[in-house]
């Protein structure tokens, strides 16, 4: 079994992950960069690609602000709302607002119904995707004879080789001469320190190969690791790589399968001892659970259950669904959610857009898929919006403007506009068909 002291990050690996993520993102919220609040909080008319739904992107604001002061761990919220009213882009408004540094995980209720691992399982690696850990900067001063040396920043994400070199170099240099300028190498392998000279005056020319490590002494006393790489690596990842002879590339081909609840209380302690040591943080990112009501009683408890945990992190989830049945029971209730799991929830509701919104949005959506696009027919879609909903009108737009170039027009137009409208069924027609042609499709 995997000792505790082989537990092993890789950045480069995360760092890929990290960029898998962010390309799924570019669709249909790309043109979300945040809240668009300002300093009060109070959101702004549109701004950061948001318009409108000024209490609940306040509220969302407020919810970050706890969440960035660390007051709300494991705490849940809900956004209610009609379809098309904006419950996700407000979620992936505060993961932008958040920063890469916070995990955030977005994940579908249906989602966590697979044959390869059970439901339970499934939302345990959604949460623990959700949960940084982040190493601590070493940040006391060492003294080399009497004398303040500086603050030793370690930034890395091979926690434990580097931690422990850091202590043994803190170590090293309060028994030696140190000065401004000093170049430190330290042997990964048998964690030697040694003294190379005082050629650099700059932190400069860093360079780590060939198991040596090499810290350079800067002039203003701060010793750095050159090649800053910083991040938070989640649970998750560390679960992964301890947990598979493939290591952190089943990271990428996503076949993860169960993880062994042996190995998750090995990296739990050694975690916790990290914290204890003051040598990592946890940082509680956000799980974010969209169509909500897609869980069953047992997830639910599960999401009870792992809340109460001090590494939980924030959940938010989203539905569109009044009161509804609770899956596997056959008792009703608001959203479809538990009683004692909504008593704890912070509910923040969306309503539906005014056309001067539902215009504002279609003409963000447009200059985000560089569509031109003449205002008649942005008017027209607008009132398509209106009438069907915002969702179908922004597909639109995509395929007006296919329509456009290949009657070689400049700007999308009206016309354009009305032949896509004629080509693609919006939900209410599309019943309306089926009702009209019911006898001829299969059963
Ligand atoms: P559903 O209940 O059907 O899941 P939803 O409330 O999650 O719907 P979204 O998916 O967030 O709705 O919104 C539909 C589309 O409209 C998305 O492309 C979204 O980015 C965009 N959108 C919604 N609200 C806003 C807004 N306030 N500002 C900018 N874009 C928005």
């Amino acid at each position: 079994a995997a000792q505790p002291a082989q537990l092993q990050t890789s950045a480069s690996a995360v760092q890929e992950v990290r960029e898998i993520t962010r390309i799924e993102r570019i669709g249909a919220h790309s043109h979300i960069r945040g809240l668009g609040l300002d300093d009060g909080l109070n959101a702004r008319q549109t701004s950061h690609g948001m318009v409108g739904q000024l209490h609940a992107r306040r509220s969302a604001g407020l919810i970050l602000e706890m969440i960035r002061e660390g007051k709300i761990a494991g705490r849940a919220v809900l956004i209610a709302g009609q379809p098309g009213t904006g419950k996700t882009a407000i979620a992936m408004g505060m993961a932008q607002a958040l920063g890469q540094d916070t995990p955030f995980t977005a994940i579908a209720g249906s989602e966590i119904y697979s044959l390869e691992m059970s439901k339970t399982e499934a939302l345990t690696q959604a949460f623990r995707k959700s949960i940084g850990v982040v190493e601590v900067q070493i940040d006391r001063p060492a003294t080399a004879s009497g004398a303040k040396v500086g603050k030793l920043t370690l930034k890395t994400t091979e926690m434990e080789t580097i931690y422990d070199l850091g202590q043994k170099m803190i170590e090293s240099l309060t028994k030696e001469k140190v000065q401004a300028g000093d170049v430190v190498t330290i042997d990964k392998a048998s964690g030697r320190i040694s003294r190379l000279g005082r050629s650099f005056t700059r932190a400069r020319d860093y360079d780590a190969t060939g198991g040596q490590t090499k810290f350079v002494q800067c002039p203003e006393g701060e010793l750095q690791k050159r090649k800053e790489v910083v991040h938070t690596v989640t649970l998750h990842e560390i679960d992964v790589i301890n947990s598979r002879t493939q290591g952190f590339l089943a990271l990428f081909s996503g076949d993860t399968g169960e993880i062994k609840t042996e190995v998750r209380d090995q990296i739990n302690s050694k975690v916790a001892e990290w914290r204890e040591e003051g040598k990592a943080e946890i940082v509680p990112g956000v799980l974010f659970v969209d169509e909500v009501h897609m869980l069953d009683i047992e997830c639910f408890s599960f999401l009870n259950r792992a809340l109460e945990s001090d590494m939980a992190p924030v959940l938010i989830m989203a539905t569109n669904r009044g009161i509804t049945r609770i899956r596997g029971t056959n008792y009703q209730s608001p959203h479809g959610i538990p009683i004692d799991l909504l008593d704890r929830l912070l509910i923040i509701a969306t309503h539906p857009y005014k056309e001067s919104e539902v215009k504002q949005i279609l003409k963000i959506r447009c200059e985000e898929e560089d569509v031109e696009m003449s205002e008649d027919a942005l008017t027209v879609l607008t009132k398509i919006g209106m009438e069907t909903s915002l969702r179908y009108a922004i597909q639109l737009i995509t395929t007006a403007n296919l329509v456009c170039r290949k009657r070689k027009g400049l700007e999308v137009a009206v016309e354009d506009v009305k032949r896509v409208y004629s080509l693609f069924l919006d939900e209410r027609r599309s019943e309306e068909y089926l009702k009209e042609y019911q006898q001829e499709f299969m059963f």
